[in-house]
């Protein structure tokens, strides 16, 4: 889970809702504050514009959990070498072994959510609730009128 951080284009106002780690969603949003509908292209409308990764993405992931572990596990040798021999140590060095363990955290979730099919069911639902979206003859008129480009298939 993560957020989008915006500001209202009428009112100002900071914008701060919750979304999916690819902010999957329909771009059209409504200020909390003026209740104004604005176009936000960082949400993606997934029957339109596409997944942000692809379901055969699997090896990739798996790819970059093994070298974010290497690196981490090379500057944790580094890093005791440096302490046994000097005494001390680069704060610098802690910091990437922090990247580094976050890193491999992070894309070993993302490899398991694609290998047990999780992220397929995930994708499926916003699928789902974006079609639904364009099936509105008025909420396609919108997105039109906001300037959004939408392909001949969802006009009608
Ligand atoms: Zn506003």
């Amino acid at each position: 889970m993560g957020s989008v951080q915006g500001t209202c284009p009428k009112c100002g106002a900071q914008v701060r809702e919750k979304c999916n780690a690819w902010v999957y969603g329909s771009p059209i949003r409504t200020c909390p504050k003026c209740k104004n509908e604005f176009l936000d292209k960082r949400w993606r409308e997934v029957a339109i514009d596409g997944f942000a990764v692809g379901p055969k993405s699997a090896k990739l992931y798996l790819g970059a959990t093994i070298g974010f572990l290497l690196f981490t596990i090379i500057c944790i040798l580094w890093l005791r070498n440096m302490i046994s021999t000097q005494g001390s140590y680069p704060t610098k060095l802690v910091g990437c072994i922090v990247v580094g363990t976050v890193g491999t955290a992070g894309c070993a979730v993302m490899f398991l959510r694609i290998i047990t099919g999780y992220e397929d069911k995930q994708n499926a639902r916003y699928m789902a609730e974006s079609k639904r979206r364009l099936q509105d003859q008025n909420y396609v008129d919108k997105l039109i009128s906001f300037g959004y480009t939408v392909p001949d298939e969802f006009k009608y």
